[in-house]
């Protein structure tokens, strides 16, 4: 299989470590994100511009669901052999859902824009070479 001009290029970082530390992933530097879930514009190490891939709102929906489902099975779990006061409740679930809902978005967004960049995928298009 013939690898294309991007996975030809130097110090490109591995797909985990990437998507874990937010690194960019043509030059490796830690410049992916501006804000804790929001991309940066482009990357300040080697230019490549961030703004051209499309993540979308996937990953969003589908980890509130994985997450609420976690967090309920557990809060259940902790009801049912420990029955702890409702403020012991509150206190463990809402940071923990928080947290995990902001961390795992972060990678899983990170890890869709990654792997776009190294496929080179792109929106559908028709081919219009012989149109005239
Ligand atoms: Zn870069």
């Amino acid at each position: 299989m013939a690898l294309n001009e991007t996975q030809n290029e130097k110090g490109q970082p591995d797909v985990l470590p990437a998507a874990l530390f937010g690194l960019c992933p043509r030059c490796g530097q830690k410049t992916l994100f501006a804000h804790i879930t929001r991309f940066s514009e482009k990357c300040r190490g080697c230019g490549l511009d961030f703004s051209q891939y499309n993540v979308g709102d996937g990953p969003a929906a589908f980890l509130t669901l994985i997450v609420g489902a976690v967090v309920l099975g557990l809060a259940l779990a902790v009801e049912a052999n420990l029955h702890p006061p409702i403020w012991v409740h509150v206190l463990l679930w809402v940071p923990l859902t928080v947290g995990a809902v902001v961390g795992s978005l972060r990678v899983s967004k990170a890890l869709l824009l990654i792997l776009e960049h190294r496929n080179q995928a792109r929106e559908g298009r028709i081919d219009s070479r012989d149109d005239s």
